[in-house]
């Protein structure tokens, strides 16, 4: 069975692709920073969410499917009866991103819940900078600067949609023939542009 990750979800078809080719990542240094800084962010809003309101932390998921032959695995980031993703940005967006979409609705599809939340954080050197000015009375709906919380449903149509595209992506691995990539202003976030603009591009 062929493993993807529900962060995979709706996202670029090539860099799935090199991820199962096993090409290694190559993060771009501003990106690292990031990384980094999403990880503290997240640690400190997934102990809160664990204290105060008893959600679980890093909830590993399976979803398999045996007619197309590959797997899901998630972790989800907090988990009660319903998931929540945290995302740390360096700028919050209006609206929800698509793939985040797609991830969150894979964990809603696993443990049947209606709802689940997207939490959008302005990653900060320091976090508790922006997470101590979060207003949490409205729970799980939180408001603050810098923070943004979408209540999202679960939708079947989209689930397809996502299994249809990683069983695309599985064909195209097991053809070897290099899927079409987003080639787009994304594409310098992505750990593989080396491959996929080995000029700088
Ligand atoms: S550089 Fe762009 S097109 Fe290439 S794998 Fe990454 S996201 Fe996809």
């Amino acid at each position: 069975m062929l493993e993807f990750y529900a962060s995979e979800a709706m996202s670029c078809p090539r860099r799935i692709y090199f991820r199962l080719k096993g090409y290694p990542e190559r993060w771009p240094e501003f990106i690292k920073v990031r990384l980094e800084q999403g990880v503290n962010t997240h640690e400190i809003l997934q102990e809160i969410l664990e204290k105060r309101y008893g959600f679980k932390r890093e909830r590993h998921l399976v979803l398999r499917s045996r007619r197309l032959g590959l797997e899901i695995h998630g972790r989800i980031d907090a988990f009660r009866e319903f998931p929540i993703e945290i995302k740390g940005k360096a700028s919050v967006p209006k609206f929800p991103l698509e793939n985040h979409i797609a991830q969150l609705n894979i964990y809603l599809r696993w443990s049947e819940a209606e709802y689940g939340y997207l939490y959008y954080v302005k990653l900060h050197e320091e976090p508790m900078r922006i997470i101590s000015r979060i207003d949490f009375s409205d729970f799980p709906v939180l408001r603050g600067p810098n923070f943004r919380t979408f209540e999202v449903p679960y939708d079947p149509y989209l689930f397809k949609e996502t299994l249809r595209q990683f069983y695309s992506v599985k064909k195209a691995y097991e053809s070897e023939k290099l899927p079409s990539g987003w080639n787009d202003y994304r594409c310098k976030f992505c750990p593989y542009r080396y491959l996929c603009y080995p000029d700088g591009g």
